[in-house]
């Protein structure tokens, strides 16, 4: 409707230009709005469910050379991460950010890094020197976990081996 209203040049604004306008700022302001909602809810969750998480410290910059920097550019990536660290700080969790580069490069139980990034097509992670084979996205996961000082052991949901002890002791 903008488009088609656009005033010519040196024209000034048509009260049906300025309608389309106002209405077109109130859809964004609304798709904001949503973003911010669920970003707030998933990161509520998450924060609920464990004591200490390690995230990406991406910087839109950084992300913007990446493959997904049409996400970045729709800045829902760095409005879900505040969200979850504003969460963390409320709640007191132990949030830690981890440099981003390489996560999907390295290996989770060996540390060597692939000499070439993985295609999005290939989800499974080989390690060509320790030949541990795991699902692409939660080695780097772990990767993120073991830079972030934390063990990964703890991240599937189930005790972590010696947690039983611990509480008998
Ligand atoms: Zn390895």
């Amino acid at each position: 409707m903008m488009a088609r209203r656009k005033p010519t040049c040196g024209q000034t604004a048509s009260k049906g230009y300025r309608q389309a306008q106002h209405q077109a700022a109130k859809l964004h302001k609304k798709v904001a709005r949503q973003r911010q909602d669920t970003a707030r809810k998933w990161a509520k969750r998450v924060v609920r469910d464990h004591d200490a998480i390690a995230v990406e410290d991406f910087r839109p910059k950084f992300l913007a050379k990446t493959t997904m920097a049409h996400k970045a550019a729709d800045a829902a990536i760095g409005a879900t991460q505040q969200a979850l660290l504003e969460m963390g700080r409320k709640h007191g969790r132990d949030v830690r950010l981890v440099h981003p580069a390489h996560t999907t490069m390295d290996c989770a139980s060996c540390g060597a890094r692939t000499k070439h990034a993985l295609p999005l097509s290939e989800r499974t992670y080989t390690c060509t020197a320790c030949g541990v084979v795991s699902p692409r996205d939660k080695n780097s996961a772990r990767v993120m976990l073991v830079r972030a000082g934390l063990n990964p052991a703890g991240a599937e949901g189930v005790r972590p081996p010696g947690a039983l002890l611990q509480e008998a002791a």
